[in-house]
């Protein structure tokens, strides 16, 4: 059986079984093996590339606001304006712990605010929201005021990609946000709060999706029958963001404002800054261009 080669070459033979077959049979298993290896490669690219790859191929992009596309919080903003900072920081910080819902919350954290319509008004123009910069870097210190928000979206808008904004803020103090990004008001899915006919409050719409655990999601699953979208990506800094994901297809992390470690751990991708997002977009393009 192993000829002269001894017990040795028997052995070698032994250990490796394709030594034994068929020189037909041998070209077929070796061609299997290389169609395996090529099936091993394809399936290696890491969530991380999928999730890029998603947001470049998405035909829907929903933003989060607060500490997303905005820096600040909108409601604790909204606080401190009208004398009202610490005591919703504290139930802020209650709420956190985990015992009540979102929603109680809201209505929690408004009571105490109260803000009338004449104090929003103000509010909004005397505090500005300000949109997310680009995070200093050497190479675009020479542009400090790039806001990487608008470019970012202004790239989707020209990619023909529909933008959202989805928050469980106020649609009032969001309005100008949008404005600014030009998104139109009709992609806004915000919460509303209700005056009496003297402008003062008189409470929030608690039919908004966005006023309720788990109403992001509920938003992209409404969108999506409404408008047939074939691929979703949320983006946010928050909790709620990362729980959006499914229904939507893709959730991107951002933690350019406030770095949240259980949101950055949900996220398969997780930037600090916008230009990373549209360094993304860019890449196709240039490829693209490469091939034509
Ligand atoms: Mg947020």
């Amino acid at each position: 059986m192993t000829g002269g080669r001894g017990l040795r070459g028997y052995l070698s033979a032994r250990a490796d079984p394709a030594l034994m077959l068929d020189p037909t049979i041998r070209n077929k298993f070796q061609s299997a093996t290389l169609k395996t290896i090529s099936l091993v490669s394809i399936s290696v690219m890491s969530a991380e590339q999928s999730t890029q790859e998603l947001f470049r191929t998405a035909d829907c992009v929903c933003f989060d606001v607060d500490s997303t596309v905005i820096v600040e919080e909108g409601i604790d903003e909204l606080a401190k304006f009208c004398g009202m900072g610490e005591e919703v920081k504290k139930l802020t910080a209650e709420a956190m712990g985990g015992n009540m819902t979102f929603q109680e919350a809201l209505k929690k954290r408004l009571d105490i605010i109260r803000p009338s319509v004449g104090q929003i008004k103000r509010f909004i123009q005397e505090h500005p929201s300000h949109l997310t910069p680009n995070i200093k870097k050497p190479w675009v210190t020479s542009k400090p005021t790039l806001y990487c928000s608008r470019e970012l979206v202004r790239i989707l808008h020209e990619r023909g990609v529909h933008v959202y904004l989805v928050s469980g803020g106020f649609r009032s103090l969001i309005e100008p946000v949008a404005a600014e990004l030009n998104i139109p008001a009709s992609n806004i899915f915000a919460n509303r709060l209700k005056f009496y006919f003297n402008g003062e409050y008189a409470g929030f719409d608690d039919t908004e999706p966005t006023s309720r655990s788990g109403g992001k999601g509920l938003v992209v699953r409404r969108l999506r029958e409404r408008h047939g979208y074939d691929k979703v990506v949320v983006i946010g800094d928050g909790a709620t963001d990362a729980e959006a994901c499914p229904p939507a297809d893709g959730f991107i992390g951002f933690g350019g404002n406030v770095m949240r470690e259980e949101v950055r751990r949900k996220a398969a991708w997780y930037v600090t800054d916008f230009q990373e997002l549209i360094n993304v977009l860019n890449l196709q393009k240039v490829a693209s261009q490469t091939v034509e």
